[in-house]
């Protein structure tokens, strides 16, 4: 007879084994816990007609989830409508370990359902390889007005976000199959390994996530561009001939200014400001890892900016002459350190973008807030405190969803900018006042430290926070983040 707590043991050993006689090249997160790879094959044609792309991936999937899996689940975002407009993204040739099978399709082809055999154990490891072709829309402007244009062919530059079919996140709740809105982030992704190879005309401009390896020239005017992506939890690529690029060092990394030809003070601008946001923010978060961090100006109808790992997209409208770009320094300014800081806040500690997106929209912009105050003074400063408290008012004169809710709970940009941006960083400015800088900064490196390449929920930042100030803060937490917010709201403002 074996006793349960010999069985255990057994079943550790075996898992152990079997983990180490299988484990996916490529570094695993700093538990331990393996990493999916993608090995992604990119190839885009422009037609007279506009780009398409078709591509291969194959990803070493090992189950780090605990528990046995009888699917998989992919997204392909491109055909959620919305933001992706008339994008599409299909599938083709899908095998599991070399063996054929049929994808399930589920909400308009946006999520694909992979069938798998038997089930795949804890620590079990299977091979997906499949073939996908894609659709981009062109001109966001003539088809849909809520468009942010991140999947977009417009005025001669290609945005590539979500192009190839990437796994759904999974956690003890199981697979996030979340459907997403007109307003805030789209895509809940975890870390992973990618390896990416992309064949362009060779007069494109390639910037991607990751750092490129090698540029291989094939005869035909094609170039194929090789990047790796260590520990991102998604892989951008956008292209044009007309980007130019400025570059500083600071620390281990490369900031990267690719600005639209003629832009040139303003990708100055903006190399300066990321610069010593990485340089600041190096020094209050944490340390940012990755060799390379591109800014990138971009056409971009309806957002000041948008994030991706190593990669942070700035909306061409805030670019001009030296006189345009003076007169509004300051949301410049907050605009470029918020998207930067999502390098922290997003991109290396994860969230629920859909369920929780207060939990890296409010330190974003709080971030931004640590910017102006350390990098142009109090007076910008109080601006802008000033600024999140009209449009905290403001917001809340029209929804009552707490800062915590998700991201279905605001009707729209407006609400949602107001209620959980807004709102979210006048929270940590009161946090910080009560805590005192010592404790507040402690807290936050704390946070990161514990959550890099990981998911972070609520409650674990909340506790935090507790913890290193020695303090229950529940009646804080209660007044800002969870009471429903209407006009008779405590807080600040
Ligand atoms: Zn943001």
């Amino acid at each position: 007879m074996v006793r349960r707590a010999e069985l255990f043991l057994i079943s550790v050993l075996i898992s152990l084994v079997t983990l180490a006689g299988s484990l996916p090249a490529g570094p695993t997160l700093p538990s331990g816990e393996p990493v999916p790879r993608y090995e992604l094959r990119l190839e885009v044609q422009f037609d007279p007609s506009g780009p398409r792309f078709t591509g291969h991936e194959r990803l070493e999937y090992v189950n780090g989830e605990g528990a046995a899996l009888s699917e998989l689940y992919l997204r392909l975002y491109p055909n959620s409508g919305l933001t992706y407009g008339a994008g599409a993204l299909g599938l083709a040739e899908v095998k599991v370990d070399g063996t054929p099978v049929e994808p399930l399709l589920q909400s308009g082809g946006a999520i694909a359902l992979i069938p798998l055999r038997e089930p795949l154990p804890a620590g079990g490891e299977l091979v997906l390889e499949l073939d996908f072709a894609g659709i981009v829309p062109q001109n966001f402007a003539s088809w849909n007005g809520s468009s942010y244009g991140i999947y977009d062919y417009s005025g001669g530059v290609l945005k590539l976000a979500n192009w190839f079919p990437i796994l759904a996140a999974y956690d003890e709740a199981g697979w996030h199959l979340d459907p997403f809105y007109n307003w805030g982030d789209a895509v809940y992704s975890e870390t992973a390994n990618f390896e990416v190879s992309i064949t362009a005309p060779a007069e494109q401009v390639v910037v991607a996530s990751g750092t490129e390896l090698e540029q291989t020239p094939n005869g035909d005017g094609t170039v194929t561009h090789h990047y790796t992506a260590e520990l991102m939890r998604d892989f951008f690529v956008a292209m044009s001939p007309s980007f130019r690029r400025l570059t500083t060092q600071i620390g281990a990394t490369q900031v990267n200014s690719y600005y639209l030809e003629g832009d040139a003070y303003g990708g100055q601008s903006a190399l300066e400001i990321a610069a010593q946001a990485v340089d600041l923010f190096n020094r209050r978060f944490g340390l940012y890892p990755f060799p390379e961090v591109d800014l990138l100006e971009t056409p971009l109808p309806w957002a000041g900016g948008v994030e991706y790992p190593g990669v942070v997209l700035i909306s061409d409208k805030l670019y001009g002459p030296e006189d345009y770009m003076a007169r509004q320094e300051l949301q410049f300014a907050m605009i470029v350190s918020h998207e930067v800081s999502h390098q922290w806040w997003y991109s290396l500690v994860g969230n629920d973008v859909i369920r929780e997106p207060w939990l890296d929209e409010a330190l974003a912009t709080y971030s931004s807030g640590i910017y102006a105050q350390e990098l142009l003074g109090p007076a910008a400063y109080q601006a802008l405190r000033s600024d999140w408290e009209a449009n905290w008012r403001r917001a809340r004169a029209q929804a009552s969803a707490p800062i915590t809710a998700p991201l279905e709970q605001f009707y729209n940009n407006s609400i949602y900018y107001g209620i959980v941006y807004c709102g979210g960083a006048l929270f940590y400015d009161e946090l910080r006042a009560t805590l005192g800088d010592e404790t507040f900064f402690a807290g936050l490196q704390a946070y990161f430290a514990r959550f890099e390449y990981g998911v972070a929920k609520t409650e674990a930042l909340l506790a935090i926070f507790e913890e290193v100030a020695g303090q229950e803060l529940d009646e804080l937490y209660d007044r800002w983040l969870f009471a429903p917010v209407g006009s008779a709201h405590g807080g600040a403002g």
